[in-house]
């Protein structure tokens, strides 16, 4: 390497560290500004609860061990819709991902006090598909029907005017209308949905598209795709059911072998002694600490250095 060429140290001191492992990490790694603004609020509001039980509104982020750490530390459980909050002297944190209009109005109903922390972006794609359907469109909305954020959007407004299309049986299906509007989960990409741009346009007599794709997760491609072309390996810290990982992940695989990792002690299971180069990327729900401790494990087992640390000598 450039760098290590240019080292005044002795040759036997050279060859030594040209051999290490080098650590290379994205720009962008750790959580994203909803996400840390999220848990943030969850654990605010879980140390000050003045004796309130405290839930989230599904996962306040897909990331177990942030669930865990909620969950042990501070006794924050998790529900999956309103009907599963027991205790009424309570308070109801609503997800990063958001969730549907209705269901949150069933839980103030109950006279529960509910702390949104739905991600900024989020709401915004809110508040377009709610103006949208009051200007007469159709809504489509690119995204996996199960996933929280996409169930959120569609529960913003009437579900006869609005529809998820995640396959082309889903396009099919959508009849002609005067106007057809489409907008994005946040973590998918126009490449993803082009296909359906033109069997959509075709249905209607005004078309729209307003791209609410979220640029932390689209930078986070690139940066990741960066170092992916220099390594021999990838690892993809983040949550299995992050879907901004499992893009990562397959982002990463056009370029080198990649390993998709929810927990160091699956990081601990490689064995990684034969690469020279390893990269470092994460979802937008992984904490800081869990990069580290990967580093930290990669240091003592393998004596890696991180790059910035090469520079630095
Ligand atoms: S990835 Fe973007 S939309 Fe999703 S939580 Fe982070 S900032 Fe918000």
């Amino acid at each position: 390497m450039e760098i290590l060429g240019k080292m005044k140290d002795s040759n036997g001191r050279k060859s030594a560290l040209r051999n290490k492992m080098k650590i290379l990490l994205s720009n962008e790694i750790g959580y994203c500004y909803g996400v840390e603004d999220a848990v943030e609020i969850a654990i605010q509001i879980a140390r000050n609860n003045n004796g309130k039980k405290i839930y989230t509104y599904g996962y306040i982020i897909h990331n177990p061990e942030t669930i865990n750490l909620l969950q042990k530390q501070y006794g924050v459980a998790t529900i999956e819709n309103a009907d599963d909050i027991t205790e009424t002297n309570s308070i109801v944190i609503i997800r990063t991902h958001g969730a549907k209009k209705g269901e949150i109005e069933k839980i103030r109903q109950r006279g529960i006090q509910v702390v949104d922390a739905t991600c900024p972006f989020v709401i915004k794609t809110h508040r377009i598909v709610t103006a949208l359907q009051k200007e007469g469109f159709f809504v489509v909305v690119f995204g996996k029907s199960y996933h929280p954020e996409v169930i959120g959007i569609l529960g913003q407004v009437d579900l006869e005017n609005i529809s998820c299309v995640q396959t082309k049986e889903d396009a099919e299906k959508i009849d002609w209308k005067l106007k057809i509007a489409c907008v994005f989960q946040s973590t998918v990409t126009f490449e993803d949905f082009s296909w359906a741009i033109v069997p959509l346009a075709r249905k209607c007599y005004e078309f729209k598209i307003i791209k609410t794709i979220c640029e932390v997760t689209v930078t986070r491609q690139k940066y990741s795709a960066d170092i992916a072309k220099e390594v021999d390996t990838m690892l993809v810290l983040g949550g299995m059911n992050s879907s901004n990982t499992k893009k990562l992940v397959e982002m990463c695989k056009n370029f080198t072998k990649t390993h998709h990792l929810e927990t160091i002690d699956e990081l601990k299971q490689l064995n990684l002694s034969s690469l020279n180069k390893i990269g470092i990327t994460t979802g937008t729900s992984t904490p800081m600490s869990v990069v580290e401790e990967a580093i930290e494990h990669l240091k003592i087992k393998y004596g890696a250095i991180l790059e910035e640390e090469t520079i630095a000598i």
